[in-house]
């Protein structure tokens, strides 16, 4: 990529230009808010439904966003065409912004929009047919009356503890679960698990985020006749499945071929995920909204 310009608080700067306060309460305490979006061939897949969750998200923890939701998708296009970028990842940040060394948001007058567009390393296409490899980890998922997990906050400590038990098992993305030992999530992606034909995942109330890559996959079921439960399930209930997957925008579907040393199913990606992972690969480039004429 050429010239790479991120947008700060409304305006286009290159990125050793683009900085922030040391009094920022992102920085300073987690304090904010994110989205995560995928542009397929010029296409903001998902738009309205990352936006939807960003403010749902703002509301939550009572953050005064300084745009409308309007005006977010208009600065999302604008940064995307800047950049050029037709196939990539957009980092959405707002902070609370800045303020004092106090926790106290009333000391910090404006939110801070950030948006930073680039290209995207995903997983080989061969992981896609062979698999992950995966663990389940001790770090348990924040407790909803804590902090919820369905707010996509700043506060992203829980999920690299997970992440560092990951790369200490030496696999990519590892099995998170609950504080009753229900599994929850990955560390930045949904799960499921498929039995006998029927696809499981667990509802959000168990501690994970509504991912926009797990409703896409509970419609392409509901479209595609695949029976779907949202129900809690043990890691047993992942040992013995046939098959296994993590979704987010990231990784998209991506089986997972073993877990704690148990081979799931066949070892490799089964039939139903493949079918998914195609049928959303159809979706990406159409549902959503369009960054170029
Ligand atoms: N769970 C967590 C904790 C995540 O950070 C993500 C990535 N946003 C996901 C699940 C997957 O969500 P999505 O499909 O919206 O990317």
């Amino acid at each position: 990529m050429a010239q790479q310009w991120i947008y700060l608080n409304g305006d286009f700067v290159s990125k050793e230009d683009a900085k922030i306060s040391v009094y920022d309460h992102g920085f300073l305490y987690g304090d904010g808010i994110f989205e995560g979006i995928r542009i397929y061939g010029g296409n903001i897949f998902k738009c309205k439904e990352h936006l939807d969750r960003l403010y749902d998200s703002a509301k939550s923890i009572m953050l005064d966003m300084p745009l409308s939701h309007g005006e977010m998708q208009d600065a999302l296009v604008e940064t995307i065409r800047r950049n050029g970028m037709r196939d990539g990842y957009i980092r959405l940040v707002v902070s609370r912004g800045p303020g004092n060394l106090g926790l106290d948001p009333k000391r910090c007058p404006s939110a801070w929009v950030i948006i930073i567009v680039e290209q995207l390393a995903i997983y080989p296409e061969e992981a896609y047919k062979n698999g992950l490899v995966s663990v389940s980890v001790s770090q348990r998922r924040n407790i909803p009356d804590a902090l919820n997990p369905k707010i996509k906050s700043l506060n992203y400590l829980n999920n690299i503890l997970v992440k560092i038990q990951a790369n200490l098992a030496g696999v990519g993305e590892a099995i998170m679960l609950n504080s009753q030992g229900y599994v929850a999530e990955g560390s930045s992606d949904n799960i499921f698990i498929i039995k006998n034909g029927v696809v499981y995942t667990p509802p959000c109330y168990v501690g994970a985020l509504e991912g926009i890559t797990r409703a896409a996959i509970i419609d392409l079921c509901a479209k595609h006749g695949y029976k779907l439960k949202e129900e809690p399930f043990t890691l047993h209930d992942v040992y013995v499945a046939d098959e296994v997957f993590f979704t987010g925008t990231a990784a998209e579907v991506i089986a997972v071929r073993e877990v704690d040393g148990r081979t799931i199913g066949s070892g490799k990606a089964g039939p139903i995920t493949t079918n998914l992972l195609q049928e959303f690969r159809k979706i990406v480039t159409v549902d959503g909204v369009k960054a170029f004429e």
